[in-house]
């Protein structure tokens, strides 16, 4: 999937595509970020909704810490720049889900300031994705159409809930690239425990900025930090699936590159993707921060960061993706692609770790991210609620280690064990699965083999290749037990070849 060359080709020559994305993270938290009101499903509609939330007059808004501090811990887990003093504004506009007329979101002083991203592509190698900002705002209500043929109903369960929304620069180059970023973002906020990631139920999202530019306008872009070297953006709206975002991404830089060939301009603008027509549509011409005519919230002091508080959050930061993939590769001799997926889910991680206790690490890792994965996958099962433990995968690795089961034996054993069949040693032996390492009967079944084919057996001093006919039919008499080791090495011996 890794798309290493940039470059699309067009009609009249090569064109690259550059994409900076907002990502809109739901804060795990259990109030609003303003008013005391439970946050998340199961509340019928408008049963989470405080009088804050429904602007109601005279009510106050009144931050949570906990909100606060949760921005602040996904800061620091992107490297960021926290702000000792950030200010809330609003931004006005209007719509029915939004009773305030405005929105309170943070414009020219962010919580949290410049920092990076490291992403893997598919094969296992990395780029940086440097982020611009990352602040907090209110979300909206919901307008639900589909309730009545004539109307319109509302629900404010979501109107004031936090988000946290995380700005990169324009430093993605492919649609593989902005997904791979979205995914790292995602791994990254729910092993900090800031947001659920469950995009999904939209609670992370993202807003896709696409323009497209002539190979080396990009380089230039870098040099200089002038924009005026960048194509024309349009932003693609509310993207919650790492497929959306790569379908949304093809089609509009497409779209882009028509219009520019055609001799036409591209006109700011904020567009929609439909999932059903793999296409972008123009929503509304893109407005300029004037227009919102943001100014600071009067309701609102200008929020002050305590620096001993920052540095005990800094603190009780768990191990975080980058440095886990890190210790997997010096502690357990992982190649980076392999520490990479594991380090995918904190899960995973855990998982691999507890099963490779005093084992064979890559063979243990190979069983938890193919084999078990992709059962778990098919079964829709998170790696948490596996029926099988570690100490089951550990087992299996066990047998194969010690040469009881050769690998292709241990597949078996495997969907024994998923099937609830037992341990795998317990397997094993009821099923007679060992393999068949016990020379003498090897031996009398080349014999008897060489006797009843002499002309492969002459054959095979010519074309030593030839042997893995022999070999072929030892495993089919075996059932595939036979030590293949042992096989090759007797075969040699009696067919006078090696
Ligand atoms: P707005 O609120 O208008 O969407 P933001 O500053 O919040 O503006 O976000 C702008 C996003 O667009 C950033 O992610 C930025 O990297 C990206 N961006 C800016 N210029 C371009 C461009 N020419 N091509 C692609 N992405 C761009
Ligand atoms: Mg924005």
């Amino acid at each position: 999937m890794t798309d290493t060359s940039k470059v699309i080709e067009g009609r009249t020559g090569p064109w690259e595509m550059v994409l900076g994305l907002e990502i809109h993270a739901q804060v795990a938290s259990k109030a609003k970020l303003f008013s005391g009101a439970a946050v998340g499903f199961g509340g019928g509609p408008n049963e989470q909704v405080s009088l804050v939330d429904a602007a109601m007059p005279g009510m106050l808004p009144v931050i949570n810490r906990f909100c606060v501090e949760q921005a602040v811990r996904t800061g620091l887990g992107l490297k960021a720049q926290i702000n000792l003093r950030s200010t809330f504004d609003r931004k006005n506009y209007f719509y029915p889900d939004l009773p305030q007329g405005y929105q309170i979101s943070q414009f020219k002083d962010p919580v949290v300031g410049e920092g990076e991203v490291i992403v893997e592509h598919d094969d296992g190698s990395t780029f940086t994705v440097r982020i611009e900002r990352l602040h907090l705002e209110q979300d909206a209500g919901k307008s639900l159409h589909d309730q009545d043929p004539n109307a319109t109903y509302v629900d404010l369960n979501r109107a004031g809930t936090a988000l946290m929304e995380i700005v990169s620069k324009p430093d993605m180059r492919s649609a593989a690239e902005a997904a791979a970023y979205v995914k790292k973002v995602r791994t990254i906020l729910v092993y900090l425990g800031t947001c659920d990631g469950d995009m999904e139920k939209g609670n992370l999202r993202a807003d896709v900025n696409v323009s497209v530019c002539r190979p080396g306008d990009y380089e230039k872009f870098r040099e200089t930090g002038s924009f005026s070297h960048l194509g024309t953006r349009c932003e693609i709206k509310n993207v919650n699936s790492y497929r959306y975002i790569q379908q949304a991404i093809e089609y509009e830089a497409r779209r882009q590159i028509e219009i520019l060939e055609d001799g036409g301009k591209i006109i700011q603008e904020t567009r929609l993707f439909d999932p059903n027509k793999i296409e972008t549509r123009s929503m509304r011409s893109k407005e300029e921060a004037h227009d919102y005519r943001y100014f600071p919230d009067p309701d609102l002091l200008p929020l002050i960061l305590d620096p001993a508080w920052v540095k005990k959050i800094q603190d009780s930061l768990p191990e975080l993706p980058d440095a886990k993939k890190a210790r997997l590769q010096s502690q357990y001799g992982l190649s980076a692609y392999d520490a990479g997926v594991l380090i995918t889910e904190q899960a995973r991680a855990d998982f691999f770790e507890e099963a490779a206790k005093g084992r064979d690490a890559k063979l243990t890792s190979n069983w938890v991210t193919n084999e078990l994965a992709a059962r778990l996958t098919a079964a829709g099962q998170d790696i948490g609620d596996s029926p099988l433990k570690p100490a089951d995968i550990a087992e299996l690795v066990t047998l194969i280690e010690e040469g009881v089961i050769s690998s292709k034996i241990a597949k078996d054993v495997f969907d024994r064990m998923w099937a609830g069949e037992g341990g795998a040693r317990a397997i094993v032996e009821k099923q007679g699965l060992q393999q068949v390492s016990d020379t003498g009967a090897l031996e009398a079944m080349i014999d008897k083999l060489i006797a009843a084919n002499p002309g492969q057996a002459a054959a095979v001093k010519d074309k030593p290749q030839a042997i893995g006919w022999f070999v072929g039919q030892l495993m089919k008499e075996t059932g595939g037990k036979a030590n293949p080791g042992t096989v090759n090495q007797l075969l040699k011996a009696k067919l006078g070849i090696g």
